[in-house]
């Protein structure tokens, strides 16, 4: 099988700004900065998405992905951090390799802009929550 973008970059077959490294997790800035120090977090074993990732790899890649949040605020004037990760062609997954977007934000129009807009109209909310609840 074809090995994915992210695969490559950790077998050292393709370049990227390392900003951190260790036995389970990479980080690297996104090639495609959507603000100043747009990086990604990955596990380094292949796993398609958050949501099949083993829960302590997962956790590894997400205190990663904290630090680097705490970075951008503390040393690159960073005011907020968006911290996503999508799932699935349908959520925006580009890349089918599990990856935590770590996106500074900055106070003046810094052109990310993620809008959750209420769509809710008809909704059964119980009924929801009911079956959410119940399956966890
Ligand atoms: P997603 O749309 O959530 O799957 O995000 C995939 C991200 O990977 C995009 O933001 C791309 O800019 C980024 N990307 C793709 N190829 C590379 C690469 N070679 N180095 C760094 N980032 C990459």
């Amino acid at each position: 099988m074809e090995k994915d973008v992210f695969c490559k970059i950790v077998a050292g077959e393709i370049p990227c700004y390392k900003l951190y490294e260790d036995a389970d997790v990479l980080a690297f800035l996104d090639i495609s900065q959507v603000t100043k120090g747009h990086a990604l977090v990955i596990p380094k074993e292949h796993y398609d998405t958050f949501l099949s990732t083993p829960e302590k790899i997962m956790h590894k890649v997400f205190d990663v992905a904290q630090r680097i949040g705490q970075i951008a605020i503390q040393f690159l004037g960073a005011k907020g951090v968006n911290i996503l990760t999508n799932c699935y062609e349908v959520a925006g997954q580009t890349v089918k390799h599990f990856h935590v977007h770590v996106i500074p934000r900055y106070e003046s129009h810094d052109g990310f802009e993620l809008e959750l807009k209420a769509n809710d109209e008809g909704l059964n909310l119980p009924m929801i929550a009911e079956q959410i609840k119940n399956n966890l």
